[in-house]
């Protein structure tokens, strides 16, 4: 049995960032438990690297239920699992939402978790390549860079962004994030910056920090209304672990919402459905699940300029890979979207609530949908997401054995406004390539493709072929006493249990308008503060 004041289950982007700044202090002893292994795959550096490790064993590949929003299927969410998280395999996207974001939380009750609150601690995180500023900060753990590639079609789209109407901006994390930019990456030097290279490498000789991997934690040790310690297996074996002052649940929005369930701190109901002990009847956990479902308009380009002959080039691709090696820059530099949009799917909209993914590659799932095939005849997309939907899925356990992954509903487009904003997202994405500074390289609309035009087709592409960009959120919701559905306080505490704290992805109530490693390694540095500020 080992013994730490904090016990962390979790090694992932709040995890990490969690564990890094508690072990500053030499007097805090510090057990970070993490399913994976270490991230020592070089292809997890590699930003490129992310389109092959999505669907590799450093994922968990989960899988949803079948969904009637999306004409029934299952599909497959990846969740990274290796040190460092998701943040090890994640499409590298630097974006932190919007100020109201935030502002919406404080406004939910949580108390310390409007813009101004947490903008310190995005800025602490962050090594902002351009320079600090008043919203972005140098010496941070986490590198955030420009991208190193300006492809042609990427200039194309901003220009033909302009001449729609959506002007060029210099910053999606500046003053306004409406408009069309080139996105910024948590890359340092052209090198993934994930959240274990950004704060475990430093923590390394650390003598109070101690990371074990390959260790599934499987219940929390609950004594007398208290967390006292957690369960875990390694290699098949059993072990625990006990804190002396707190455990602190970092699994990300699928397994913390599991791993309180299956400790008896959840619906009470489905407790006693899995023979569980009731330990905190808490009807939130594993509800209020919110992620971002994306369809994809794909064309065929009339110039042999995109990614998809290099993927078919041997010789190309050795000449990627001597780019990077020799000046880490190139197309190995790029992630999950080179240039992008934000803007309202209606002039009603307060903020923007549409997100644009554009890049100069084109590909598509196969058929058995556990691979990407990329296409071999030239093509780009634009990956369209509404920003703040208002559909609600759940995580359920499947069973009582932590070994098996739980049920997964996520209930897409099950809400009018989230349907209406996917189809005037493809929309919008048509007219732009329909610009004059786009519109020469659109050869013809591959998807949805020609004869799709009324509100209902695009939906139903848009049912048939759209999946997740990745980024559940809200199973253990932050909120006050007085909401029925919350599971932690703004202090990140387990509602009526003491010596147990959730800090991921699944605390935050409403998702944010954006990509949600950033607002995830936030939740990490500000709980840090919230955790040492009992400890003292
Ligand atoms: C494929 C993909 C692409 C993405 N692209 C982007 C992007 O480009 N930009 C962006 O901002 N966001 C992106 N995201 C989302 C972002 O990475 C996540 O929101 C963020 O990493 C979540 O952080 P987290 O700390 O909540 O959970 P995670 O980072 O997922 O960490 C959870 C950790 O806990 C471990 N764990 C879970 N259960 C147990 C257990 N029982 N015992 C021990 N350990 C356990 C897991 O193995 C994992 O390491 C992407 C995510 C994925 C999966």
């Amino acid at each position: 049995m080992s013994e730490a004041d904090v016990v962390i289950v979790g090694g992932g982007s709040a995890g990490c960032a969690l564990a890094g700044r508690l072990s500053e202090d030499p007097k805090v002893r510090v057990l970070l438990l993490e399913a994976g292994p270490k991230d020592t795959d070089p292809w997890i550096h590699l930003p490129v690297g992310y389109f092959r490790n999505i669907l590799s064993p450093l994922s968990w590949g989960f899988e949803t239920e079948p969904d009637a929003g999306m004409n029934g299927r299952s599909i497959v969410w990846p969740r990274g699992k290796v040190l460092g998280g998701s943040s090890s395999i994640n499409g590298l996207i630097y974006i932190r939402g919007q100020a109201e974001d935030y502002d919406h939380w404080r406004q939910l009750g949580n108390a310390g978790w409007s813009f101004t609150d947490v903008l310190p601690y995005f800025r602490r995180a962050e090594h902002q390549e351009r320079g600090e500023s008043e919203l972005h900060g140098t010496g941070g753990p986490l590198g955030v860079s420009d991208l190193r590639l300006k492809h042609p079609l990427c200039e194309a789209f901003l220009e033909a962004a302009a001449q729609a109407g959506y002007p060029r901006i210099d910053d999606f994390n500046g003053p306004s994030q409406e408009g069309a930019s080139y996105y910024q990456l948590t890359t340092r030097n052209g090198v993934r910056s994930s959240a274990a290279s950004a704060y475990l490498g430093p923590a390394k000789r650390r003598p109070n920090l101690r990371v074990e991997t390959d260790a599934l934690a499987t219940r929390v040790l609950i004594e007398n209304g208290r967390a006292v310690g957690v369960a875990y297996l390694k290699h098949g074996l059993p072990y625990e672990a006990r804190a002396r002052r707190e455990v602190v649940l970092s699994g990300g929005a699928i397994n913390s919402p599991q791993l309180l369930q299956l400790s008896g701190i959840g619906p009470a109901t489905l407790s006693k459905e899995h023979g569980i002990a009731v330990v905190r009847d808490l009807p939130g956990v594993g509800e209020n699940l919110q992620d971002h479902y994306q369809t994809r308009v794909i064309w065929r380009c009339t110039q042999r300029i995109t990614h998809n002959e290099i993927r078919h080039s041997l010789w190309q691709q050795a000449k990627v890979g001597a780019e990077w090696l020799f000046r880490r820059s190139g197309a190995a530099t790029i992630g999950a979207g080179e240039a992008g949009l934000f803007c309202r799917s209606a002039p009603e909209v307060a903020t923007a609530d549409l997100q644009f993914h554009f890049m100069p590659v084109s590909f598509e799932r196969s058929a058995d949908g556990n691979s990407i095939v990329i296409h071999d005849w030239p093509g780009f997309n634009n990956t369209i997401n509404q920003s703040r939907p208002e559909s609600r899925g759940w995580i359920r356990l499947k069973s009582g054995d932590p070994r098996l992954h739980p049920l997964i509903q996520p209930n897409y487009l099950s809400a009018d406004y989230d349907r209406r904003a996917i189809v005037e997202g493809v929309r919008i994405a048509r007219r732009i390539t329909g610009m004059p500074a786009l519109r020469p390289f659109a050869a013809a609309e591959y998807g949805p493709g020609a004869g799709v035009d009324s509100d209902d087709e695009i939906l139903d592409y848009a049912r048939a072929k759209g999946g997740t960009i990745y980024h559940p959120v809200g199973t253990c919701k932050m909120g006050p006493a007085t909401d029925r559905g919350a599971v932690v306080d703004p202090e990140l505490r387990v509602h009526g249990v003491s010596g147990l704290r959730v800090v991921d992805a699944s605390v935050m109530p409403t998702l944010v308008s954006g990509n949600t490693n950033a607002a995830a390694i936030m939740i990490g540095e500000k709980a840090a503060g919230l955790v040492r500020a009992t400890l003292a």
